[in-house]
């Protein structure tokens, strides 16, 4: 692993370009903020922008940024790191590390902010609770193993086909499996996040995700329908595999269906019940 001094880095030192993203150093002036999801007092995110790309990714919407830029060009928070030491002696609470961009997407492997504010992150009593796709998450383990952290690792289904084109920029299903196992191979708590919950998912898939979770170590799930969000049902259109124009009718109908998100989340807490997984709602 490359290493740049914190503080050098601050002062200018940066990591070469990145193949196929255009990364902006960007500087702010506060590194933890206020967080509106249940369970988190604040919100980290080292970068803005997210190379995983995911088609269902309403992030942009949120953070009001052009959706064909999201996965092409990063904002690099340099001096987050730093911001983050000083605020740290008085902000106290649990802190969501990946709220609304992957803190473990590709970039992170040159800039390694994410390490940089976990280095941080270890040395006061804090909670932390990481969110990702990434499997360069294990990369973090020997500082992860010693904090008082959960990581939550995103799976929508096993098919890796499939993944490739709803989430182009992730590593595959079977790596984020992989992660998964070794994270509990170093007691670091993990869970399953599925969702959003897509029309991809029989009862064949589901038990063929949820097993591979058990399988991994992973315990628990926890459980995110669909949700309709601004730009976001267009994009699926785009699909390769619902070039089919009955197959696309059928998925976009299921996309907006409440009963399929009834039923199939039914499936999961049945499928999760025998398996021996704890299935929660996320919110
Ligand atoms: S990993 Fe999360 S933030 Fe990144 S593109 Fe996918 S949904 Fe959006």
């Amino acid at each position: 692993m490359t290493s740049f001094d914190l503080f050098s880095y601050d002062q200018g030192a940066r990591p070469g370009p990145v193949k196929g993203v255009r990364v902006r150093n960007v500087k702010v002036s506060v590194a933890l903020s206020p967080s509106r999801l249940p369970g988190l007092d604040f919100a980290l995110n080292p970068y803005a922008g997210c190379q995983h790309d995911c088609i269902y990714c309403y992030a942009p919407h949120v953070a009001d940024r052009a959706r064909a830029d999201w996965g092409k060009v990063i904002e690099a928070r340099y001096n987050l790191p730093t911001l983050l030491m000083r605020e740290l002696r008085r902000k106290h609470g649990v802190i969501g590390l990946g709220t609304m961009t992957d803190p473990y997407q590709p970039v992170e492997s040159r800039y390694q902010l994410t390490r940089r504010c976990l280095e941080q992150l270890s040395r006061y009593p804090v909670k932390v609770s990481v969110h990702t796709k990434g499997d360069m998450i294990n990369r973090d383990i020997d500082l992860l193993r010693d904090m008082d952290c959960d990581v939550g690792i995103t799976i929508t289904t096993m098919d890796a086909e499939l993944a490739s084109q709803i989430e182009p920029g992730a590593p595959p299903p079977s790596r984020r499996i992989s992660a998964l196992a070794e994270l509990n191979r170093a007691d670091v708590r993990t869970y399953l996040l599925l969702g959003p919950v897509l029309p991809l998912l029989d009862r064949e898939a589901v038990v063929s995700l949820l097993q591979a979770v058990a399988d991994a170590g992973t315990v628990e799930v926890m459980l995110d329908p669909y949700r309709d969000r601004p730009g976001v049902e267009g994009m699926f259109s785009r699909l390769p595999f619902l070039e089919d124009e009955r197959r696309r009718t059928r998925f976009l109908f299921d996309l907006q269906s409440r009963r399929f998100q009834m039923e199939v989340s039914a499936t999961i807490r049945e499928v999760g019940d025998d398996i021996g997984l704890e299935v929660i709602d996320a919110f």
